[in-house]
């Protein structure tokens, strides 16, 4: 599928234990409420129209059934890796997109209800109205492509092999339509995302990383499709490649995910500790400097008292993206705890060190988050230590930017500090 309901459960950050209230439809903000009523409603219309005006033919149901099969043995065999929350990328739109362009419209309106209701059930339950929203979102995508695409080819199965061979134009129309399907599928996905969620839309929408899939599936689908019209039993061939990339790509998501901090997306603790030992060996090999800040926010316990625990996690997201944004690719960050951020600067001396550190609560300063009738805004406190200067391995530097980080709570907050100099005799 393109976006699967446990990826727009990601770009929520929400998570499903959080108890049933919250995971709602009627808790959700108005706004998306009417959105989700409305999208069901005009799939609810539209199914009702074309059931009502397709032709069913034999070997339309058997190709559509051999389709869901085969998308089932997808989601069966990579079920036991497993999908936690935040991963959920998968390829079923490989085998719904012949759908929509193989067969009658209705079925492209109906294929993603049995494969969402499996994933739902076998899989991972996500809150049942974004598993909704993806259904309707997929079918009413489906049914675009497809009533394009048969204005232009009305019987692609009809002439099996030789329409392959000799319809290279029909082709050109089916990935057309195939774009016009994943393009759909985003938006209609990713207006619910946008309503709930702040930051750059265009990240709501597509990353590189999401792109690339997208082409990859529209790929399988259009491949599956001409191997469908030349001869259904050639689905037993493409299935096994279709089953190994679905596996393989589930558990380089899950790789991804242990890696990293759900809520913020930067390196959890281990992985950012793994990392660091990486660069202090390099550090070594090369003599290069090296600095670590550590970085807290101040008085954060005030923002969740004050504005509540969803706020303060939007606060944490902010500050995580703020401080991403001024960092450069090979710098390393980690959320370390609750509020409390790890950065490794390769190359850095003492003055890099405090200008990063100092533009970095300059910036986090600036930040205003949305909150119900006001704007939040927080400063941090920040750590610094430098490789030799205060510690010879990772043990040693984390504890003396600690102390740093400790001096600048001490000394009233909002500040950038290093240890204190130890007097000698
Ligand atoms: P200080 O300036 O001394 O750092 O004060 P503080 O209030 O920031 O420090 P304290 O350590 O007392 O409080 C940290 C708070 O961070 C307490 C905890 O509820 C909150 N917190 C930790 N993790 C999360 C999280 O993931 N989300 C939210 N919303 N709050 C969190
Ligand atoms: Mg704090
Ligand atoms: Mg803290």
């Amino acid at each position: 599928m393109h976006q699967s309901a446990a990826d727009e459960h990601r770009h929520e950050g929400g998570e499903s234990g959080r108890g049933h209230a919250r995971s709602s439809l009627l808790a959700q903000p108005l706004p998306l409420v009417a959105y989700v009523l409305a999208v069901v409603i005009a799939y609810l219309a539209l199914t009702a129209w074309q059931l009502a005006v397709t032709e069913y033919r034999l070997r339309d149901v058997s190709t559509f059934l051999a389709l869901a099969l085969c998308g089932a043995v997808c989601i069966e065999t990579s079920r036991r890796l497993g999908m936690p929350a935040g991963v959920a990328r998968d390829l079923l739109s490989a085998w719904w997109l012949p759908v929509a362009l193989l067969l009658p419209p209705v079925y492209a309106l109906l294929i993603p209800l049995p494969l969402q209701v499996l994933s739902h059930y076998r899989v991972r339950r996500t809150m049942a109205y974004r598993r909704v929203l993806v259904t309707v979102a997929t079918g009413l995508s489906g049914l675009a492509a497809s009533l394009v695409f048969h204005r232009v080819v009305p019987e692609p199965l009809a002439d099996g092999a030789r329409w392959v061979i000799e319809e290279q134009g029909a082709l050109l129309v089916a990935l057309g339509c195939a774009v016009l399907f994943v393009v759909l599928n985003t938006l209609l996905v990713g207006i619910a995302v946008c309503a709930v969620r702040e930051g750059r839309w265009q990240d709501a929408l597509w990353t590189r990383e999401t792109l690339l899939l997208d082409v990859v599936e529209l790929c399988l689908g259009l491949l599956i499709m001409i191997n469908c019209v030349i001869s259904p039993a050639l689905l037993l061939v493409v299935l096994p490649p279709v089953v190994l990339l679905q596996r393989s790509l589930m558990h380089q998501q899950l790789q991804a995910a242990a890696r990293t901090d759900a809520k913020t997306g930067l390196l959890n603790a281990g992985a950012w500790q793994r990392e660091a030992d990486i660069e202090l060996s390099r550090a070594e090999r090369s003599r290069e400097a090296l600095a670590i800040l550590l970085i807290d926010i101040d008085y954060f316990k005030r923002v969740n008292d004050t504005h509540g625990h969803l706020v303060g996690d939007q606060v944490l997201v902010n500050v995580a993206g703020t401080l991403c944004l001024q960092l450069r690719d090979y710098d390393v960050i980690g959320r370390f705890g609750g509020e409390e951020f790890a950065v490794l600067l390769p190359g850095a001396d003492t003055v890099e060190a405090c200008r990063v550190a100092e533009r970095l609560r300059a910036r986090v300063r600036r930040l205003a988050v949305p909150a119900e009738d006001t704007t939040v805004s927080v400063t941090i406190s920040i750590g610094v230590a430098l490789y030799r200067t205060h510690g010879q391995d990772l043990i040693e530097l984390l504890a003396s930017a600690d102390l740093a980080l400790y001096r600048a709570k001490q000394s009233g907050r909002d500040r950038v500090c290093l240890p204190a100099v130890r007097k000698s005799g």
